[in-house]
């Protein structure tokens, strides 16, 4: 009897499996950050053929329910024992941890504001204007603040010139623009593209070498020894 029940859970936990790869489940849809998307299977999961005729992984295809966006999935495991998610493609924007606050939360807040570009890009302006601050560029406008910043050579001109787009096209919603109140998707998608290169320009790099540097002398001290 105790055999019969145990069959019985192992059949659903089987049954359970097959279906959890009929719906995608990340947190955010990668292309319009709605939150918890609806995302159903489109495709697959399917083994792909390599060059040399090797069997590749599985592979699967979502489309997220509210923008149409397509999420291509690297898998593992098989339709008998059912199908775990490996790499998501694109990936769900996540904001880099080593970005200070408060240009971290302005940064994640226009990443998960991407549907509406309004608010994406007034966060992606604070975001570069936090990022300047916390550098000690905390005189006049921020028009000053990132002028200093190239005269400083933290910016190059062309990053110069990229914030300022940046800052007016946050300006525009902000100061509710007579003529163009609104900027479009694909400028709010600039304006976040921007403050994330930009943070990792400005902050991640330098704790990613700084972290380097300091695991090489360990490692350099311990074989000293
Ligand atoms: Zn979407």
């Amino acid at each position: 009897m105790a055999d019969f029940e145990f069959d019985l859970r192992a059949i659903a936990a089987r049954a359970e499996k097959l279906r959890a790869h009929k719906t995608l489940l990340v947190s955010r849809c990668p292309h319009c950050s709605v939150a918890n998307p609806s995302m159903p299977l489109a495709w697959g999961p399917e083994f792909t053929r390599r060059a040399d005729g090797r069997m590749q992984e599985p592979w699967a295809i979502y489309i997220c329910s509210t923008c149409g966006g397509v999420v291509s999935v690297r898998c593992s495991g098989s339709a008998n024992e059912g199908y775990s998610v490996e790499q998501i493609f694109p990936q769900v924007p996540q904001v880099a941890k080593e970005l200070p606050e408060p240009a971290h939360r302005y940064l994640k807040q226009a990443t998960e504001t991407l549907a509406s570009p309004d608010a994406a890009a007034i966060m992606a302006g604070s975001a570069v204007d936090a990022m300047l601050k916390h550098l000690k560029f905390t005189e006049g406008s921020v028009y000053h603040r990132i002028e200093q910043a190239v005269d400083a050579n933290v910016l190059t001109e062309s990053m110069g010139e990229w914030a300022h787009s940046v800052r007016l096209g946050s300006n525009r919603p902000r100061h509710a623009d007579s003529e163009t109140p609104h900027v479009s998707a694909a400028e709010a998608a600039q304006s976040v593209e921007f403050a994330t290169a930009l943070g990792h320009f400005l902050f991640v790099l330098t704790a990613r070498v700084e972290r380097g540097i300091a695991q090489a002398q360990a490692t350099a001290a311990s074989t000293n020894k």
